[in-house]
């Protein structure tokens, strides 16, 4: 495999590479931002980009929030951006599911985000009754599932329960055809001091206890670049994904055939590249540096 170009030792490259991108994808928290700072310069090289002509996307694998949510934090920041540059995995899931005319119930452990997207796509996720929460395997056996549920979904649930796993598993396991669907699989996602079990380690849960491996939305799975490619009819040999995670962000861009670029303010460093063996096509210290 080729190396990575590293622009931070080659000024002279950097303009030419800008020449060959039509379109820049972002990961956001590790790029743009981190929790609720703004990466120093962001902002100003992505209104460059625009003014450059330059076509603008935001991926996010957090299926806890709504695109609308997403478009309220990225502007708070100052950066401009609108609805329909913005696809995370929660508005994935729906797209995915309105693609294959899915029209049966759901049943979802997630967020009010996740929910929210399904809603909006005409979906209406079974609520399970929180009064519902029981101990003891007998009251776990007991729990009833409706029988005609077509799809579990399972995304970031910070209100996860035991019944809420045994309702998903049951469906998954007892009902002929039902789909096993992850918006997502980090494990885990980065907090201020550290890091938190994320979806992918829910994902685990249910796919080690029925044994059935899910149709994953969020990245490095391509679902959504081949929504986004589509949508707006992009060449990927001229398009760019920029994140700061090898094993998601730069997969995600590998995996679809698209030019990737590895930024160091985030999770992964130079030396992730030879741990993971996973190699960005450019590395750059920060995206400030891209002008
Ligand atoms: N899942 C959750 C719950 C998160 O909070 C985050 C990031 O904050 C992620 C996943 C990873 O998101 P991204 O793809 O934007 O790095
Ligand atoms: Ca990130």
């Amino acid at each position: 495999t080729t190396p990575s170009i590293d622009l931070n030792q080659h000024d002279d490259q950097r303009h030419a590479f800008l020449d060959s991108i039509d379109t820049l994808i972002f990961d956001c928290d590790g790029v743009l931002w981190l929790d609720h700072h703004v990466i120093p310069g962001a902002c100003e090289a992505l209104a460059k980009f625009r003014s450059m002509g330059k076509k603008i996307k935001f991926v996010t694998n957090n299926s806890t929030m709504t695109r609308h949510q997403f478009l309220v934090k990225i502007q708070s920041f100052g950066i401009e951006c609108s609805i329909d540059e913005i696809y995370g995995s929660a508005y994935g899931t729906a797209l995915y599911l309105k693609s294959i005319q899915f029209n049966k119930k759901i049943f979802m452990i997630g967020e009010a985000g996740l929910e929210n997207e399904l809603r909006d796509a005409g979906y209406s996720p079974i609520k399970f009754n929180t009064d519902h929460t029981v101990s003891g395997i007998s009251n776990a056996q007991n729990i009833e599932i409706e029988r005609d549920i077509g799809a579990v979904i399972v995304g970031m649930d910070t209100s996860l329960t035991y019944s809420k796993c045994v309702y998903a598993h049951k469906a998954i396991t007892q009902i002929p055809g039902c789909m096993f669907i992850a918006t997502n699989t980090d494990h885990s996602y980065p907090v201020r001091d550290g890091t938190l079990p994320g979806a992918g380690s829910i994902v685990t849960m249910i796919q080690s206890s029925t044994s059935k491996a899910p149709i994953i939305v969020g990245k490095p799975e391509t679902l959504l670049m081949d929504v986004i490619i589509k949508n707006e009819g992009l060449d990927r040999s001229r398009t760019l994904m920029v994140g700061d995670r090898l094993n998601t962000d730069i997969l995600f861009g590998i995996n679809s055939g698209t030019k990737t670029l590895l930024v160091l303010t985030g999770i992964s460093n130079k030396q992730s590249i030879i741990e993971e063996n996973i190699i960005p096509h450019f590395i750059l210290n920060t995206i400030a540096d891209l002008i």
